[in-house]
């Protein structure tokens, strides 16, 4: 048994040295071999540094493992003597947990359990530098393209500048891809499995995502794995001339660049990135912005090079009534409201264990409208003013000579003359 990951070996008598983790090897072994009853647990730890292996004893030596952290691939064994501990962190979770038991096994397993777990001897070698998995690949160009296609370990890939007009298929079985660059192509769709990755990183910027060359669909947006995991994307230097709903069920999104697109209008249910902490809409067409974007604390707002009228225009104010279509899931989501039944947007279902409502209302929910008072505006009576928008920033990026204006959505005329008072 034996495991590629990093290691720190820290030493609990001198606490405040710097320490380094090293790619190591770490490898368990009997001896003498075989796990017989009289047979000591070893880790054998291989790093460049040390090449031959350092040895540690287990058996009656370890003082505690930590593995409170497993799940983020992290755990400790603490050693007795020498007084160490040794920091294990390893990206493959389940070969973790592997390791772990065959620990466990063979300190506290009777005979034919430690001899099932086959050790090997202290003779163990390192695991070869060859048959270390690839985990980052740059493609600038054709002959970059490894032979024998994409290697299944990638955690970062890049394919940039290849005018490559659809999304490679192999990078949809790429289950441990995390951060994906595919700027400067021709990709006009992005197909729906890509949403079932756990990215966190997603760059498609200079590409023609929106032109009207295929047809463009964003329903990837809303695969199990990106609502979760995304905390990055880049989608400017596309066509896009609206803002795609899906990227409102991107629940952990912090970074969004939306820059040199067409977009004309933001949706409200915008206020459901509660996470987003840098927006970036610099040269787009907006002439206002939802007013529930003032609900959003942002560290950076850039918003220049837009439609924004001159502050020297007047500012036009509607009085629109909404004709009333009302549908039974309508119905459904006032009921929800009227007997304050706990609702969450479905991808965050696991927090609300006990939620009974069903994600078609709470999705209604969660892109409807919302009042300034907090009530929820459905296509009742619904008043939309053009005024400034007042957002929350630390730093934001505008034209000095343009008024921001916010759409609002008031539930009563009462509201209406309340904020307008
Ligand atoms: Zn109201």
């Amino acid at each position: 048994m034996k495991i590629l990951c990093d290691v720190i070996v820290h030493n609990r008598q001198q606490p405040s040295a710097n320490y380094k983790s090293a790619k190591s090897t770490l490898a368990l072994g009997f001896h003498p071999p075989g796990g017989k009853p009289d047979s000591k647990l070893f880790v054998i730890l291989f790093t460049a540094k040390s090449k031959a292996g350092t040895r540690y004893q287990l058996t009656d030596n370890l003082r505690q493992i930590f593995t409170r952290f497993v799940d983020e691939g992290k755990f400790t064994l603490s050693l007795k003597n020498p007084e160490i501990d040794l920091q294990v962190r390893c990206r493959d979770v389940t070969l973790l947990r592997n390791f772990l038991r065959a620990v466990n096994v063979a300190l506290k397993g009777d005979v034919q359990e430690r001899e099932k777990l086959r050790l090997s001897s202290l003779s163990v070698t390192p695991i070869a530098p060859q048959s270390r998995p690839v985990t980052k690949l740059s493609i600038a160009r054709k002959s970059d393209y490894p032979s024998k296609g994409l290697p299944k370990t990638l955690t970062h890939l890049e394919i940039l500048g290849l005018q490559k007009s659809r999304l490679d298929s192999q990078i949809l079985y790429l289950k441990h891809l995390t951060h994906l660059n595919l700027s400067e192509n021709a990709i006009s769709k992005i197909p729906k499995p890509l949403g079932e990755l756990c990215l966190v990183d997603l760059n498609l910027s200079g590409n023609v995502l929106g032109s009207d060359i295929g047809g463009c669909d964003f329903i990837w947006l809303e695969g199990h794995g990106v609502t979760k995991s995304l905390q990055n994307l880049d989608l400017s230097n596309n066509y896009l001339t609206h803002f795609p709903l899906g990227l409102t069920k991107l629940l952990n999104l912090c970074d969004l660049n939306l820059d040199n697109n067409r977009i004309k209008r933001i949706p409200f249910s915008v206020r459901n990135l509660q996470t987003l902490k840098s927006l970036s809409l610099e040269s787009n067409e907006l002439e206002a912005l939802p007013g529930t974007l003032e609900m959003i604390y942002f560290d950076h707002i850039n918003i220049s090079n837009n439609n924004f009228p001159h502050h020297a225009d007047e500012i036009q104010q509607h009085d629109f009534v909404f004709v009333p279509r009302i549908s039974l899931l309508q119905i459904a989501a006032r009921t929800v409201i009227k007997h304050k039944i706990p609702y969450a947007h479905p991808k965050s279902y696991p927090t609300l264990r006990n939620c009974t409502v069903p994600w078609i209302v709470a999705d209604l929910l969660s892109e409807t409208p919302v009042c300034s008072c907090g009530n929820i505006c459905f296509d009742a009576k619904i008043y939309e003013i053009c005024s400034l928008a007042s957002l929350h920033y630390k730093c934001i990026i505008s034209n000095a000579d343009r008024s921001i204006l916010a759409d609002r959505v008031f539930c009563t005329r009462r509201c209406f003359d309340k904020r307008n008072s």
